[in-house]
């Protein structure tokens, strides 16, 4: 017998029927002799179309009431599962990230989680209950209502699994495990039996959203065994671990995505001590993630210097740079949007020289421009214009010889934004 936390996403449980298959896996797990969590997201696309409902109301929906909108669609779809259960005659009672004792930071939007008090969730599990916890959702100190970030579901599970100190924690998704790249950009990407957290840290922190990163965080601090899989078969999927055996002559494992990138040129920046420092300090304290940071060589006591950040924070990144004219001395402030990081990632990559070398090649073979780099020594990234992207990967994928014969598995057509 073994307590198990079992993860659904929206497409998991996208229409009654998805639930309903949901539901008798659920019970096939529990007349196995197992005891189980289980966290769900919002049904289907259920969290964008709230999204695209409060941009009809304002241009800047307030973080609040946003929280406060987004953390329905969940709610939604913990009762219905539990109706589900309930109607094949088992017990199952479901509750919300805060009835479940998910604490969170008091920040709106991309609450880290602080603590886990699971005593109604074990208390349930005790009476024989499957327990059904909202993903994705907690409440802070201060009693608010609070979200985990985008696909921050994962992270519930992955966080109640610890809390818990269950066996397992399994994520069914639409895919049958975490493949070498998004199986719907290559037909015929590799499915992985195993990935290290660190590698799967570095895909999901670049763009593949097979798992939040917060999620490989948790499971990689407090030890917990994670499995991706799919709702949609009984396939063995993809197990993340501390150390995955590495496969003779791969040394790129996987490569990321990541769609919703735009960069930010300051020109002719007075070269000071400290100018750097200023502007980056600022963008911080507005929440703003910076990413790739180039800065070219000073000609007269002036320096250009160009980063990148997500394309829903250039408004706000423009803002903060303008707020800080009166300290920052520079000619003028560009924007480009429309752009993609392609990464290519591998715990093999230190010890083998000219792989980036070989990514710069296939991307100029492609006729595609590559306009920033940043590598580590697990990773290399580069910067080029988003439409030409999905060309790219193809390209790399074939090139690092990590293409296979067989198609991957995809459940269903997916918008993804
Ligand atoms: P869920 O709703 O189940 O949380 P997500 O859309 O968040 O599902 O994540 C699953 C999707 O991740 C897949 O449909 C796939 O398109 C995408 N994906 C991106 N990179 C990868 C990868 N390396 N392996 C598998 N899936 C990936
Ligand atoms: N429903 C949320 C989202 O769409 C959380 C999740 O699915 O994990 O981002
Ligand atoms: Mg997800």
């Amino acid at each position: 017998m073994s307590l198990i936390v079992m993860k659904f996403g929206g497409s998991s449980v996208g229409t009654a029927e998805r639930i309903k298959k949901v539901a008798e896996r659920i019970i096939a797990s529990k007349e196995q002799g197992n005891r189980c969590v289980v966290v769900v997201s919002a049904m289907g696309d259920t969290t964008d179309e709230l999204i695209d409902l409060s941009n009809q109301l304002t241009d800047h929906p307030p973080a609040r009431e946003m929280d406060m909108l987004l953390t329905t669609g969940e709610q939604i779809s913990i009762a219905l599962l539990a109706m589900a259960i309930q109607s094949f005659g088992h017990e199952a009672v479901s509750y919300t990230g805060w009835q479940a004792g998910m604490i969170t930071e008091p920040v709106h939007a991309k609450a880290r989680i602080t603590d886990i008090r699971p005593d109604r969730v074990l208390a349930s599990l005790d009476q024989g209950k499957i327990v059904i916890v909202a993903g994705f959702q907690g409440i802070s100190g201060d009693g608010e209502i609070t979200t985990l970030g985008r696909g921050g579901s994962d992270t519930t599970a992955v966080a109640m699994a610890a809390a818990i100190h269950a066996d397992y924690c399994e994520i069914y998704t639409d895919v049958d495990g975490v493949y070498s790249t998004d199986p719907r950009i290559v037909k015929c990407a590799r499915k992985l039996d195993q990935i290290s957290y660190d590698e799967m840290l570095e895909l999901a922190n670049l763009g593949a959203a097979v798992l939040h990163p917060r999620a490989v965080e948790y499971a990689k601090h407090y030890d917990v065994q994670l499995v991706v899989r799919s709702s949609f078969n009984h396939n063995e999927g993809t197990q993340v671990k501390e150390e995955a055996e590495v496969e003779h002559g791969i040394v790129v494992k996987g490569i990321a995505l990541d769609k919703n990138v735009a960069r930010i040129s300051i020109l002719e920046v007075e070269d000071t001590p400290g100018i750097l420092a200023k502007v980056f300090t600022s963008l911080a304290k507005e929440g703003i993630n910076v990413d790739i940071i180039v800065q070219s060589g000073t000609l007269n006591g002036k320096a250009d210097f160009s980063f990148t950040v997500s394309s829903a924070d250039v408004g706000k990144a423009l803002q903060v740079i303008e707020n800080i004219r009166p300290e920052v001395s520079y000619r003028e402030v560009t924007s480009e949007a429309g752009l993609a990081k392609v990464s290519i990632v591998g715990a093999g990559m230190v010890s083998n020289p000219g792989v980036a070398a070989k990514m710069f090649e296939v991307i100029s073979g492609q006729n595609v421009n590559i306009q920033m780099v940043s590598t580590s020594d697990i990773k290399v990234s580069c910067v080029v214009a988003a439409d030409r992207a999905n060309d790219v990967i193809i390209a790399l994928h074939s090139a690092y010889g990590l293409d296979t014969s067989e198609q991957a598995f995809v459940g269903g057509p997916k918008e993804r934004r």
